[in-house]
């Protein structure tokens, strides 16, 4: 059997070659133009290129090619059906083209027969998927989802596409008396057809013939101006993305800006980088980030999908405003809790929280559109040394009162210590928390570990980052690892996931290694090896809060259950769990101000708690414990730190 092209419409093949050029051109000019706005110039091109690294090829494979973030979800399912189907029949068409122009037999004889039903095979997952989206964007109408005449362009018209490619290879093989089971579901769209108009089928299939290849022509120019742009460019934004979702880029030279009188962070488009400009042209509109986003969820202004999507416009559209508050109101960017999820979810890699970060940066690093009480935040700080702007007499009473019940130390230099424990502004100034620290204390002093304290502590730079603050951040960030380098410590032992998360991730970007620890990894290390004896267990029903900088940004979400199964009989999970948690809404410097919109994200939370039954909300961060315990006790429940509970459950 051999090729037929052109099956009645050998006299249109100019219309094909011209065509065919026609939209390379588009395409190509389209594609260029947008690179344009993603780079200042080729150099930056090329030290782009040159950072390729094997993350990057193993990127491709994983996340591009098996799609495996993409199909997290069911609807993520349904797109792989699109996908695979749309490769097959891309392959299909080179094929086809190299068959007719350049290496005539290539697809004859038995190569055709799996040729043709290959194409059938892709055709038909390409069919079914697009029929399940179209079901789902009708029936189910997903809030998430955009419904602009973009959307049903490219949906109906990719449908359009398949069912006329179909009937067209149909007509063909049954005018060319191929049988059936060669191109099984062509021949049924064909036999269809040629039954409904069969007088005038030459006709028909040139007029059918022509739509196709125009309305194919006529979408792929439109794909760089679209939101089917992220076909191409997610390509890249994958290969390109960073190692670790948690290490957040820092302002290099932000004293020297600073000195000089600069701005730092984003303040106009051409202020981001190459990457973020390259996430916003690869936004996929799926709206997962918005879905578990509990800004939005609770109310409040911030999509983080919408968010990039205006950024992406703003971006094609070469807007040169100030970003905050005149193309994005300031609120939208104040309402986020730097919780991640976002960026966890999302199937492309885009990091919207290190855009927000940088815009909260840039209107901070101008004094504008801050709210009060960040701004007041910030001011203790720099006066203070920590976020409540309190005196540390009183701290210092209290660590004295520590030394003298469990024996802790202050650390000297030249003494080795088991751990330094870094208590964190919480701890540092709320006597209810100090009771949480104490409890870990006795745990670790009843072991015989040396633990000392830092006579004083500042602030480790938590919040005031992200607030915006990345000179007070990193000037802080420095000062703690210079005190910290002076101390011989196995490892810095905090009770913070902010903390925790801040001297791990955020001082190793500045190249400042720490090697600290969350108290529920060392507990649970101790349990392990059976140097914790529990004693009694918790006998009512309890329930765990996963704080966002331990599970998501930090995959630490076994642990403290692997605990709770040693120390309590009733542990029952929430809906929202481990990488899946939902925020507490103190992250993000939210503990120090408040968006005064929409619902409390607390209450839901604490709501979420309350469904399972528990009479003990269990947490192990201190923001998680003063944010939710309000809300916990209204609803008749006893909020407990984590390590309070193993200290009860050891006590004889
Ligand atoms: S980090 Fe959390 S609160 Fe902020 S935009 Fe992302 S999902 Fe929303
Ligand atoms: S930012 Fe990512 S998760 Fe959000 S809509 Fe775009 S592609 Fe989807």
């Amino acid at each position: 059997m051999e090729f037929p092209h052109f099956f009645l419409t050998q006299d249109l093949y100019i219309i094909v070659l011209i065509l065919f050029f026609i939209i390379i051109f588009v395409l190509s000019y389209g594609i260029l133009t947008l690179i344009k706005k993603i780079f200042n110039n080729f150099k930056e091109i090329l030290d782009v290129l040159k950072s390729l690294r094997f993350n990057s090829l193993r990127n491709f494979f994983i996340y591009w090619l098996l799609q495996r973030k993409v199909i997290k979800t069911t609807r993520g399912w349904l797109h792989l059906p699109i996908y695979i189907g749309i490769i097959i029949l891309f392959l299909g068409t080179v094929i086809r083209a190299i068959d007719y122009y350049f290496y005539k037999g290539l697809v004859s004889g038995f190569s055709y027969v799996i040729f043709k039903l290959f194409m059938n095979l892709g055709g038909f997952m390409v069919l079914v998927g697009l029929l399940a989206l179209l079901i789902i964007r009708i029936k189910i109408k997903p809030s998430e989802l955009t419904y602009t005449w973009v959307d049903w362009l490219f949906l109906l018209g990719l449908l359009y596409m398949i069912i006329t490619g179909f009937m067209l290879s149909g007509i063909v093989t049954i005018k060319t008396d191929r049988p059936l089971w060669v191109d099984p579901i062509g021949y049924l769209f064909g036999m269809l057809i040629i039954s409904l108009i069969e007088a005038n089928i030459e006709i028909f299939y040139r007029i059918l013939w022509l739509s196709h290849l125009f309305l194919s022509q006529f979408l792929i120019a439109l794909i760089p101006w679209t939101k089917i742009g992220h076909w191409f460019f997610s390509f890249f934004n994958i290969i390109f993305s960073r190692k670790e979702i948690s290490l957040i880029r820092p302002i290099l030279d932000i004293n020297k800006l600073v000195e000089k009188g600069e701005n730092f962070g984003v303040i106009k488009l051409k202020d981001f980088s190459w990457k973020q400009k390259l996430d916003f042209l690869s936004c996929t509109f799926c709206g997962r980030c918005e879905t578990k986003c509990p800004a939005f969820n609770s109310g409040k202004p911030l999509s983080p999908a919408k968010l990039i999507q205006s950024l992406r416009y703003a971006l094609i559209k070469g807007k040169e405003d100030v970003i905050v508050p005149n193309l994005i109101d300031p609120n939208i960017i104040w309402s986020c809790t730097a919780c991640g999820a976002c960026v966890y979810e999302c199937p492309v890699f885009i990091h919207q929280f290190e855009t927000i970060l940088d815009l909260r940066r840039g209107v901070v690093s101008r004094s504008e559109n801050v709210p009060e009480q960040a701004l007041a935040t910030l001011n203790n700080v720099m006066r203070s040394g920590n976020t409540f702007g309190l005196s540390y007499y009183d701290r210092d009473e209290w660590i004295n009162s520590l030394i003298e019940k469990y024996g802790v130390e202050y650390a000297e230099e030249g003494k080795e210590y088991d751990y330094i424990y870094w208590f964190g502004c919480n701890i540092n100034f709320d006597t209810v928390q100090r009771q949480n620290a104490e409890a870990l204390i006795y745990i670790l002093r009843k072991l015989n570990f040396r633990i000392a304290i830092l006579k004083e502590e500042m602030c480790c730079g938590e919040p005031i980052r992200k607030i915006g603050d990345e000179f007070t951040f990193q000037n802080n960030a420095k000062q703690i690892f210079d005190m910290l380098s002076k101390c011989k410590y196995k490892s810095l032992l905090v009770s913070c996931p902010h903390g925790y998360n801040t001297f791990k991730n955020d001082y190793s970007t500045l190249g400042y290694k720490i090697n600290v620890k969350h108290y529920v990894q060392l507990l649970y290390e101790l349990i392990q090896e059976g140097k914790i004896k529990i004693n009694k267990k918790f006998k009512e029903r309890i329930t765990f809060h996963d704080p966002c900088n331990l599970a998501r940004w930090n995959n630490i979400y076994e642990e403290p259950r692997k605990i709770l199964e040693n120390v309590a009989d009733n542990f029952n999970e929430m809906k929202r769990i481990k990488t899946n948690t939902f925020c507490c809404g103190a992250g993000g410097g939210q503990l120090f101000y408040q968006i005064q919109i929409g619902e409390r994200i607390s209450k839901i939370r604490t709501k979420e708690a309350a469904e399972t039954g528990a009479k003990t909300l269990v947490v192990a961060c201190p923001f998680c414990y003063s944010m939710l315990k309000g809300d916990a006790e209204e609803m008749g429940m006893e909020i407990k730190d984590l390590a309070k509970l193993v200290a009860e459950s050891i006590e004889e």
